[in-house]
C-alpha cells in the first residue's frame, strides 16, 4: 500500500535527517507511534522501513511500534471513553471505514453517557516518532 510506504519514507527522512544534524554515525533504535484511528498495517509499514534503511545511519536500527489507544472526550458532560466501548463497531464494515477515513467517527459515534455529538478526539490520531536511540556521540 501506497499509505504505508509514504509514511515509511517520512520516518526513515525524519530520523536519518535528525542523526545527520547531531552528527551520529548509527541509529540504534526508533519507537513509533502509531494512533488507533490510522489504518496502518504494520507489517507493511515495517517492512518498508526495513527496505528504506538501507544504506543509511538508520541500516543496523531496530523500529519498534506502539499503538495509541483511541480516546474520545464528550464537551457536553465531559464523559471520557476508547473505541471498545463503543457498540455501533461491532460491525466491522464501520470499523474499516473509520480506519480509513478518521474523520467519519463522527457520523457513527455518539457520547455513550449522553447520547451527545458534540465530541473531540483527544488520543489516538496521527503518527509520529517517539524516541530515537543513537550511537556515536561523543560527549567525553
Ligand atoms: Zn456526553
Amino acid at each position: 500500500m501506497v499509505h504505508e510506504w509514504a509514511l515509511a519514507e517520512a520516518i526513515v527522512k525524519t530520523v536519518t535527517s535528525i542523526a545527520l544534524k547531531k552528527g551520529i554515525v548509527r541509529v540504534r533504535s526508533v519507537h513509533v507511534v502509531l494512533g488507533e484511528l490510522q489504518s496502518i498495517d504494520r507489517d507493511i509499514l515495517k517492512y518498508a522501513i526495513n527496505e528504506l534503511k538501507k544504506g543509511t545511519v538508520m541500516e543496523d536500527a531496530e523500529v519498534f511500534f506502539e499503538e495509541e489507544k483511541a480516546e474520545f472526550k464528550c464537551l457536553n458532560c465531559n464523559h471520557k471513553w476508547g473505541l471498545n466501548s463503543v457498540r455501533e463497531l461491532v460491525n466491522p464494515d464501520i470499523k474499516e471505514s473509520i480506519h480509513f477515513v478518521p474523520e467519519v467517527v463522527h457520523a457513527f459515534i455518539k457520547c455513550p453517557k449522553c447520547g451527545s455529538l458534540d465530541y473531540e478526539i483527544v488520543k489516538g490520531r496521527g503518527v509520529w516518532i517517539k524516541s530515537i536511540t543513537m550511537s556515536g556521540e561523543d560527549r567525553r
